[in-house]
C-alpha cells in the first residue's frame, strides 16, 4: 500500500491526539505526537530552573537535552536523557513551559529534524501546530481540527478529571486561551491552517463522527 503522511494541526483540546491515535489504529499508520516532544523540552527546562522564554538560557541547555521516543504496545513514550517521563508531561506547568519554549526558533529547529525523520520511516499521522505548514509541507492529507474554546476547555476538564487531577473550568479555559493566543501569534511557525488543509470543526461532532470523516479522507487520498 502507498506510504502516506497525514498532518493534523489545531489548537489545544480540539481532540487531535485522541483522533490521530484512533486514525492510526483504523488505517495502520504510526502515530507521532509532536506536542509531547515540546512538553519534554518544557519539563527539562522546569527541572533546570530555566525560564522557558529566555532564549539564550534555553539555547545553552538544548545541546545537553536528549529527547527520545519509544513505542510500547503502540503507545508513544517520551524519554528525557534516557528517563521515561511520559507520566510527567501532562501537567499545567509543563503545558505552559512547552508553549513558551516552543515560540523560540532554537527549540523548533532542535525538534524539526527528529520529527521529519520519524515521518520518513513509514506511514504516519503526526499531530501538532505546524505539521502541515512546516514539518511535513508535502503531506498527502492535512487536517486542521478545531472546536469552540468552550467545548475544548470542557473536554480538557474531563480529561484532567479522568487523570485524577481536576481543575476548575474557568481556569482551564483561561489557560487554554492564553496558550492558543501565544501559539497563534508567535513569529516562529505559528498555529494556522495550511492553505491546502481540510478544516474540521468538531464542536458539534461526536468522536465517532470525526473519526469516520478522517478515515474517509485517508482512504480517498490513498487512492489518488
Ligand atoms: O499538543 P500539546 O498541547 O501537547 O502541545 C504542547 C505545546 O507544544 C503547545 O501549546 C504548543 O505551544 C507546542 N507545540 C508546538 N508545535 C507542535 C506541537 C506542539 O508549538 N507541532
Amino acid at each position: 500500500m502507498k506510504r502516506i503522511q497525514v498532518a493534523i494541526d489545531g489548537p489545544g483540546g480540539a481532540g487531535k491526539s485522541t483522533m490521530a491515535k484512533a486514525l492510526a489504529r483504523a488505517c495502520g499508520l504510526n502515530y507521532v505526537d509532536t506536542g509531547a516532544m515540546y512538553r519534554t523540552v518544557g519539563l527539562a527546562l522546569l527541572r533546570a530552573g530555566i525560564d522557558p522564554a529566555d532564549g539564550a538560557a534555553v539555547a545553552a541547555v538544548l545541546p545537553e537535552t536528549q529527547v527520545g521516543l519509544r513505542y510500547e504496545d503502540g503507545a508513544q513514550h517520551m524519554l528525557l536523557n534516557g528517563e521515561d517521563v511520559t507520566g510527567l508531561i501532562r501537567t499545567p506547568a509543563v503545558s505552559a513551559a512547552a508553549s513558551a519554549a516552543s515560540a523560540l526558533p532554537a527549540v523548533r529547529a532542535f525538534l524539526l529534524k527528529a520529527q521529519q525523520d520519524l515521518a520518513e520511516e513509514c506511514s504516519v499521522v503526526m499531530d501538532g501546530r505546524d505539521i502541515g505548514t512546516v514539518v511535513l509541507p508535502g503531506a498527502d492529507l492535512k487536517v486542521f481540527l478545531t472546536a469552540s474554546a468552550e467545548e475544548r476547555a470542557r473536554r480538557r476538564c474531563l480529561e484532567l478529571e479522568e487523570r485524577g487531577t481536576p481543575q476548575p473550568y474557568e481556569q482551564v479555559l483561561a489557560e487554554m486561551n492564553e496558550r492558543d493566543e501565544r501559539d497563534t501569534n508567535r513569529a516562529a511557525s505559528p498555529l494556522r491552517p495550511a492553505e491546502d488543509a481540510v478544516i474540521l470543526d468538531s464542536t458539534c461532532l461526536s468522536p465517532e463522527e470525526v473519526l469516520e470523516k478522517l478515515v474517509s479522507l485517508v482512504t480517498e487520498r490513498r487512492q489518488t
